[in-house]
């Protein structure tokens, strides 16, 4: 299937998973909107991916401002009149978020703040783009953290990881995931999650041992390409071989 002349958003574009992300994307023929709340780091990532031949600009898309995304969405309608692939990539973890019975509020709100609210406004403000495409791909990037079964799991490898913020911040990513999909079941527009798994990038500074980009954004490039016979309100693991995260 062409992808050429299609139109994605990718938020947290400029290192990490997200900037794999929009290479990935922008190398099957997609124009590409680097969203960063960084004017001089998006600014890079948009040059770097042009210097490959990749049709990409940066826009400012502070999840921490509401009007900074409301801005990029009129922007885009102005440019574009659509958007055919959000990724809702952008996500932090607070280095002082911990166990739930001490973890400070303020850390918990922040992370919320980006995690989820900042997820949801984005989605929220985009969701004129996306209707206004033919057949628009919502990807929001979960982890295996916002899993209830997994954090419930003793076995599980990553079972002592248990950060209050973080981990509720993306099990609420999921449900939104869940309830999205759900409302726009008679849309053509599919929306799921995906799992990176540990991945080597500067999220959790000094952590040591993920596996490289190419292989966290596998999934989640993957289900911004489905077609029309795709899932809609899945958490994928890996979508290649059809195994789901457990929500
Ligand atoms: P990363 O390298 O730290 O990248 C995070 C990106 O999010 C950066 O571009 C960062 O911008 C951006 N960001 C943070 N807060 C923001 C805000 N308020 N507004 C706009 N952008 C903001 O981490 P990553 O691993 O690539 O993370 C990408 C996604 O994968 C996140 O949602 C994360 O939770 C998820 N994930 C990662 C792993 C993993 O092991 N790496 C595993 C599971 C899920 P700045 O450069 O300006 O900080």
């Amino acid at each position: 299937m062409s992808h050429t002349n299609k139109i994605a958003l990718v938020t947290g574009a400029n290192k990490g998973i997200g900037f794999e992300l929009a290479t990935k994307l922008g190398r099957e023929g997609i124009k590409v909107y680097i969203g960063a709340r960084n004017t001089a780091r998006g600014e890079v990532a948009a040059q770097k991916l042009r210097e490959e031949g990749i049709t990409a600009d940066f826009i400012l898309v502070d999840l921490h401002n509401r009007d900074s995304i409301n801005r990029a969405a009129e922007l885009i309608q102005q440019k574009e009149g659509r958007l055919d692939i959000l990724v809702n990539n952008a996500g932090m973890i607070d280095p002082q978020d911990g166990a739930p019975s001490t973890t400070d509020i303020e850390t918990i709100k922040r992370t919320f703040d980006t995690n989820f609210y900042g997820t949801l406004l984005v989605s929220q403000a985009m969701l004129p783009l996306l209707k206004a495409a033919p057949a628009a791909r919502i990807v929001n990037i979960s982890s295996g953290l916002g899993s209830l079964t997994l954090n419930e799991d003793p076995t599980w490898q990553l079972a002592h990881t248990k950060l209050i913020g973080y981990n509720a911040s993306k099990a609420a990513v999921n449900m939104l995931t869940v309830q999205l999909a759900w409302e726009l079941k008679d849309t053509a527009i599919k929306v799921n999650a995906a799992n990176p798994n540990f991945t080597d990038t500067e999220l959790v500074p000094g952590a040591v041992g993920g596996r490289p980009v190419e292989d966290g954004a596998k999934t989640a490039i993957e289900l911004a390409l489905i077609g029309e016979d795709g899932p809609t309100g899945k958490f994928f693991e890996d979508f290649s071989t059809g195994e789901e995260c457990p929500w």
